[in-house]
């Protein structure tokens, strides 16, 4: 049995794999595959319908509030963004909590102003930042929910009066949240919805169409929206195996039932890495992440010891990530808690091996 922490592309329920795999070798009894089958036909616009309302009625959103499936990943939202909220001389605001809102903001700055409002770097991004202001006419404020590399989150959303965008990248759909308080929502499936390959984006129609600049056909969202998220071939498969992830989170009882799950096995972790005397956690305890859990050993020389007792016990993607060295454990949707039950029984006895 394989216990997977991968940070991303990360572990998915075990029953959309073996629907999709279904699906390559003959979707639906058609005798075709889920592959090659035209994007306009209604086998897949069904598909498409039952993906963007799933997501629709998952997240509880208004009839403001669109739905898209876009190529790329939350890399080009990055730029796509800015491009359809941003003119040049406006201000966009921006909080920096890790590698990826650094990345987001050096895009923005392709097409506007941008003012960074707060940063943790200087603590290499241990937590989140509580007092900042926004300046007033800021056409927009971002941040990224979950700082899936330093393992911090936002545990309550900045309140603010401006249009609000977030990068909920490695978050989405693992907790409740008031969507419809979001102008624009992004998402890469890789990490909690689907394969990678397609973005979710979920964003209030009346912020858009208030810049001058021209936008590409394909990078202005107002034509995917038009097009009912085919305004060219959509990534059918990533869109596929996301629905069909959709549809597993449904059954599990929504978003509000796998948070309850996600609590559960975040506390466990958590617990277990401040109880045991080889560990310590990296970022300050208000702001832990519940998708990713970063911890350390009080002894680097026992970090490879430790990496191979948990691969033995079939633990894998627990390896921290390079800019912050030790151990992350991501604990997506999809994994169960029995997974994180092994993980902590392994550093348990970890420890008294080595007490
Ligand atoms: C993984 C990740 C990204 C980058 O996603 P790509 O699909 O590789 O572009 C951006 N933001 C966050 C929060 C992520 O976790």
């Amino acid at each position: 049995m394989v216990h997977n922490f991968n940070a991303g592309p990360s572990i998915l329920p075990k029953e959309v794999f073996e629907q999709a795999a279904q699906a390559v070798l003959n979707y639906n009894n058609t005798g075709l595959s889920i592959l090659e089958i035209g994007h306009r036909t209604p086998t897949f616009q069904e598909v498409m319908d039952e993906a963007r309302f799933l997501v629709k009625e998952l997240m509880n959103l208004d009839e403001d509030h669109e739905v898209l499936f876009l190529h790329g990943g939350a890399s080009t939202q990055f730029m796509q963004v800015p491009m359809n909220l941003l003119d040049e001389k406006d201000t966009a605001a921006f909080t920096d909590t890790g590698v990826w809102s650094t990345k987001a903001i050096k895009e923005a700055r392709l097409f506007g102003k941008v003012e960074v409002v707060c940063s943790s770097k200087e603590s290499n991004f241990t937590y989140i930042p509580k007092d900042f202001a926004v300046p007033n006419d800021a056409k927009y404020v971002h941040i990224t929910t979950n700082n899936t590399i330093y393992g911090t989150q936002w545990q309550t959303i900045p309140r603010t009066s401006n249009t609000l965008v977030a990068d909920m990248s490695s978050d989405i759909f693992s907790r409740t949240l008031d969507f419809n308080s979001f102008g624009l929502i992004y998402a890469g499936a890789q990490k909690n919805m689907g394969p990678a390959g397609v973005n979710l984006v979920v964003v209030d129609k009346r912020i858009l169409g208030k810049v001058k600049r021209a936008i590409p056909t394909i990078m202005d969202y107002r034509n995917h929206i038009k097009e009912g998220s085919m305004l060219n071939t959509p990534p059918v498969f990533a869109i596929y195996v996301s629905m069909l992830t959709l549809r597993w989170l449904k059954a599990q009882g929504g978003v509000a039932a796998i948070e309850k799950i996600n609590r559960e096995k975040a506390a466990a972790l958590y617990a277990a890495i401040d109880e045991n005397p080889l560990f310590t956690g990296t970022t300050v305890k208000e702001d832990r992440s519940m998708m990713n859990a970063c911890f350390v050993m009080n002894d680097p020389a026992l970090e490879e010891p430790f990496l191979r007792f948990t691969k033995e016990r079939g633990i894998v993607g627990i390896k921290g990530h390079r800019l912050v060295g030790g151990f992350r454990a991501s604990l997506y949707n999809a994994l169960p808690l029995g997974s994180v039950q092994v993980l902590t029984e392994a550093m348990k006895e970890f420890a008294l091996q080595h007490a």
